[in-house]
């Protein structure tokens, strides 16, 4: 039983977007794996840097797309944001929030007073994603920092999937006030800072979580620094070429198609510390070159050839040697 990747776990926290939805529809067969876990008692947790959405919306959300979640399992950086000024906070002082109804919410829970004004004298402000954000609230927010008030990030991620495309995410909204302060937030909460999964771990009691991601620079570099093993899904934003080309903080220790790797063999789907062969495949390393022969799974070349570009061949020294290995580099933009 605990040969598979996720039976040397006793919590496996998901990203959502990317690894079990793509904006709107689920992703196939992330139901069946959530359920699997639950019919193998592993606890799981969803960790999202989105914050424009309560916990128990992100649950409605997933149940309405047949992927099981219980409000508790779920963790926002709107609910982490809120969490953390209560802690640095005194009771009652006020925030200033520029984001979603969804952050406001979470900071009145959280025993703060939500203000949009630098009038009502606020002692920080909050920045999460908000379709409704606009000038105004963005103009009294510069004002708060400059007159001292702390400012807190929810995340800061570029962008956000849509059905048209990448669009301006919570970082890009931080982006207009870094350009007007000329600074950068005092605390950023989201991924890659290790907060969210640190406190799913917490929250769960797990001596040794997973955290499963499709981005290397959010939910991996993430996992790394929080030292949690890491699954990187190819079903999201990161690619071949970025895992390829990925820094030693943004490397993930397991790297498979798709969450049904989580029921394969741990050592399967393990980065393998050196080249060599494995599933049809080959690869030789030559100095600070390297050759991809034969053929197989496409996810199986990639993890023989992390284990050479990691140990510092350029992803662009990679030559094949087989038609196969040609086309698959091709696929790969290499
Ligand atoms: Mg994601």
């Amino acid at each position: 039983m605990s040969d598979h990747l996720a039976g040397g776990y006793d919590l496996v926290i998901f990203d959502l977007d990317g690894v079990v939805l793509l904006i709107d529809k689920p992703i196939p067969g992330a139901a069946e794996a959530v359920e699997r876990l639950r019919a193998g008692s592993t606890p799981i947790a969803y960790a999202t840097n989105n914050a424009s959405r309560r916990a128990g919306e992100v649950a409605e959300l997933l149940n309405g797309m047949g992927v099981s979640a219980e409000p508790a399992e779920v963790l926002t950086s709107a609910g982490a944001a809120a969490a953390l000024l209560a802690e640095c906070l005194p009771a009652g002082a006020k925030v200033l929030v520029v984001g979603a109804e969804a952050l406001r919410d979470e900071v009145r829970d959280a025993g703060l007073v939500p203000v949009s004004e630098l009038a009502d004298e606020p002692v920080a402000v909050v920045q999460g994603y908000g379709p409704e954000v606009g000038w105004k609230i963005l103009a009294e927010a510069a004002l708060a920092v400059r007159a001292g008030a702390t400012w807190f990030a929810t995340n800061t991620d570029r962008t956000l999937p849509s059905p048209r495309g990448p669009l301006p995410g919570n970082g890009s909204l931080v982006a207009v006030l870094r350009t007007a302060l000329d600074r950068d937030p005092d605390v950023v909460v989201g991924k890659p800072q290790p907060g969210l999964f640190r406190t799913a771990a917490a929250l769960s009691g797990a001596q040794r979580p997973l955290a499963v991601g499709d981005r290397l620079d959010t939910d991996i570099q993430g996992a790394v620094t929080a030292g949690v093993d890491s699954l990187l899904v190819l079903t999201g934003v990161s690619g071949p070429a970025d895992l390829l080309a990925a820094p030693e903080d943004r490397r993930p220790t397991f790297v498979t198609a798709d969450l049904s790797g989580l029921f394969g063999p741990a050592d399967d789907a393990r980065v393998p510390v050196s080249g060599g062969e494995a599933g049809g495949w080959r690869v030789a390393r030559d100095g600070d070159r390297a050759v991809l022969s034969g053929s197989g799974d496409p996810v199986t070349a990639l993890r023989l050839l992390c284990a050479v570009t990691w140990d510092g061949v350029a992803p662009s020294a990679i030559t094949a040697h087989s038609p196969e290995a040609g086309e698959l580099l091709r696929s790969w933009g290499l």
